[in-house]
């Protein structure tokens, strides 16, 4: 008996040592790849860089080391606003921004971050994963040679940072503030002047007074950024960001190199990166707030509601006139309205009431 059990657990032994060569062999025959992800953001920044790095990591490992991807913060490899552009050459396989960054290239590329006054994180990722808009956006992409993933959102941001009082519209007159995508436009119809910058330069442009104003993102990101010190007044709400997709753009041909399973480890990491990032920003806001208001005396302050009321018009002729300016943005917009029409109905009588009464 002991000699037959013997034989058996090395016979056992002998077929799993020979299966384990034979997978090994398989695995090293099956190609390696390593990507560049080139970003939007400061190296390391929280949430935004942070999360940018968990993508590339989530890739990394998933796929055993097959397909390592390496983040570049901006600047480093090429400036912010060239992501686009480097992953369309091919240049970097893989790049982290968002779409409105890239409006004078696609103007219609801004209905996938955030439209001023629409849908918010939640009901924006379900538009894109549930209700077309995916696929509009990758056949807006599709002539750059890149295919678009949804891989971070904000939440509803706050208005932003100002180093005057808005107590009413004309207030907004002759405001030069930065402010990305359609936001941008709405604050030019009301008379301020829109500047684009990446997040790098805001705090020193605020400081120095080459802007009056600034949005960024949240309590949680503005606070990392110190942009507390450069001016006084803390404005909320987002209303031009209600819940900016940030978005992963992969190289059409990087992508159509890999085998099946690594392409599904790629748009996998990004959903689990696009809801990470809502969690954080989720977990991390108020605290940020607190910190700001307790430590730092920063004086928050809601816009007026006449202020809200005229940028909500202003909005609406903004997104319509962009709308009738290209098939391609009308075809885009009319999916994103038919979705938030009946999505907002939905949550009127289910978040929006719970947020009344709990
Ligand atoms: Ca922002």
């Amino acid at each position: 008996m002991k000699r037959r059990d013997f034989i058996k657990t090395a016979s056992i032994g002998s077929v799993a040592v020979t299966s384990s060569a034979i997978s090994t062999e398989a695995n090293a025959k099956k190609a390696e790849h390593k990507w560049k992800m080139v970003t939007t953001w400061p190296k390391n920044f929280p949430v935004l860089g942070t999360g940018a790095n968990l993508l590339a990591d989530s890739i990394t490992e998933m796929s055993g080391g097959r397909l390592k991807v390496k983040v570049y913060g901006a600047g480093e490899l090429v400036p912010a606003f060239e992501v686009f552009d480097t992953v369309s050459r091919g240049t970097a396989e893989m790049g982290h921004g968002a779409a409105y960054y890239w409006k004078g290239k696609i103007e219609q590329a801004q209905f996938f971050s955030t439209v001023p006054f629409g849908m918010n994180a939640t009901e924006m990722t379900a538009w894109l994963y549930h209700g077309g808009g995916m696929e509009l956006w990758q056949e807006t992409y599709r002539p750059f040679g890149l295919i678009p993933a949804a891989a971070g959102n904000t939440t509803v941001q706050m208005a932003g940072w100002f180093n005057r009082e808005i107590n009413s519209v004309k207030d907004l007159e002759g405001l030069k503030m930065r402010i990305p995508g359609l936001g941008g436009e709405v604050l030019k119809r009301a008379g301020g002047t829109p500047v684009n910058l990446p997040g790098g330069e805001l705090f020193t442009s605020l400081k120095s007074g080459a802007i009056d104003a600034t949005e960024w993102v949240g309590p949680y990101n503005d606070l990392a950024f110190g942009l507390y010190k450069a001016a006084k007044y803390y404005y909320y709400p987002g209303w031009h960001e209600p819940g900016t997709t940030l978005e992963a753009v992969i190289n059409e041909k990087a992508y159509s190199s890999l085998d099946k399973d690594l392409q599904s480890i790629v748009m996998n990491a990004c959903k689990i990166v696009n809801q990470e990032m809502v969690m954080e920003f989720t977990a991390q806001n108020q605290a940020a707030l607190d910190t700001l208001v307790n430590k730092h005396k920063v004086d928050v302050r809601k816009l007026p509601d006449d202020v809200l009321t005229k940028l909500k018009q202003l909005s609406h002729e903004v997104v319509n006139d962009l709308a009738g300016s290209n098939p391609a943005a009308k075809k885009i917009y009319d999916s994103y309205e038919k979705f938030s029409k009946q999505v907002k109905a939905w949550h009127d009588i289910s978040e929006r009431i719970y947020y009344n009464v709990r």
